[in-house]
């Protein structure tokens, strides 16, 4: 039972062909009426003043700290559990991350943000891992407080309120991934950022446009990264449903969360006053390669999201850290495990997977 993409296509399919053949007609394929409907649709939904599209979310992060100015001799916390792509996102830019171990719902924790502040500390990137939105009062009031920018990842968390008010909207930029399976997904790769400034707005334009407002005046060096016509229709599709979406997560959920009886497996909680989307189910178990084996032999299909965490992946080898410099992140990944969520899962299937997992002895 592996996550059924294709679900989420045939439940809207006569719109999705009728737009993808709109635009494939129109015969305007790169920034065009589709991409600002939806930037000025997708702002409009978080609540946020301004939306640029961008070709993905790492994009989105990196010229998030590119346009920032955070660069070389610069440092940024973020959570040490998180998906490589945050971090790359800081390291694209030659900036250092600086590990903060996560909370008991996957969140930066707010409690070690306070040491691990140098005189080089320049921002803060909280990744609403999961779809759980991080703890953003405290985060807010810290950035404050020491006068950094506050970046959020919210690739797993479209419509996901912390309060009354939606993540993304919290920080400086809220980085956003319209990849196939996130929540807001594509049929290829998309991305895009909001932002309150229109400063702001206007140098990501400028970025993602080989750094040129004006045709063939080049301002700085930027980069091709735009969300292409044919996307920015179909994400227009997808977000007019997008309730829809969101609370069929949500029931699933709420579903696990009723049923699943296991006292061998920790199920994830929500901190107070925060509404996730469930981007993933992740659960925690002791024994969790035992579990993973047992489900596979009933073609149960699971992911562990992330077996390797960013600090002692080769790729960040250069930063110096070792296994045992970060228990709390490296513990997770030995236990957590992503259940099967995803639009148009059935009640049949569900409750096969919780049975299956109630009987995990
Ligand atoms: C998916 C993801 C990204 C990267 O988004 P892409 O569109 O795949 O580049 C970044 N951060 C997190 C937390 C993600 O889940």
């Amino acid at each position: 039972m592996p996550n059924r993409m294709d679900r989420g296509f045939y439940k809207y399919q006569q719109e999705f062909e009728q737009k993808a053949l709109e635009v494939l007609r129109s015969g305007w394929y790169v920034l065009g009426r589709e991409v600002s409907s939806f930037e000025e649709e997708f702002a409009a939904y978080t609540g946020a003043d301004y939306c640029v599209g961008l070709a993905s979310g790492l994009d989105a992060l990196w010229l998030a700290f590119r346009i920032l100015g955070i660069g070389a001799g610069d440092e940024v916390l973020v959570q040490g559990n998180t998906y490589i792509a945050s971090v790359m996102g800081i390291t694209i830019n030659g900036a250092t991350p600086v590990f903060v171990e996560p909370d008991e719902h996957f969140g930066i924790d707010v409690r070690q943000l306070e040491e691990k502040i140098t005189g080089r500390t320049k921002a803060v990137l909280a990744v609403h891992l999961y779809g759980i939105p991080c703890r953003m009062d405290e985060i807010v009031s810290f950035c404050k407080e020491h006068n950094l920018y506050l970046v959020e990842d919210c690739a797993q968390s479209h419509g996901a309120y912390y309060g009354d008010r939606m993540t993304g909207t919290f920080g400086d930029i809220g980085c956003f991934s319209f990849y196939p399976s996130k929540n807001l997904g594509a049929f290829g790769d998309g991305g895009a950022v909001v932002v309150r400034d229109e400063a702001l707005a206007r140098d990501f334009r400028t970025y993602r446009n080989y750094g040129s407002e004006v045709r063939y005046y080049n301002k700085v060096v930027g980069t091709n990264s735009r969300l292409d016509e044919l996307q920015a229709g179909l994400l227009r599709v997808r977000l007019r449903h997008i309730k829809e979406i969101t609370e069929e997560r949500q029931e699933i959920a709420a579903y696990y969360a009723e049923h699943l009886t296991n006292p061998l497996l920790r199920l994830p909680e929500l901190p107070e006053g925060t509404t996730g989307v469930w981007h993933q189910y992740v659960v925690r178990c002791e024994e969790r390669d035992r579990l993973i084996e047992y489900l596979n032999e009933r073609e149960i299909g699971t992911i562990i999201h992330y077996p390797i965490p960013p600090h002692l992946a080769e790729a960040y080898q250069y930063l110096g850290h070792h296994k045992g410099d970060f228990p709390v992140t490296e513990h997770l990944a030995d236990t957590v495990l992503s259940l099967p969520i995803y639009n148009g899962m059935t009640r049949e299937e569900l409750d096969y997977v919780i049975d299956a997992l109630n009987a995990f002895r």
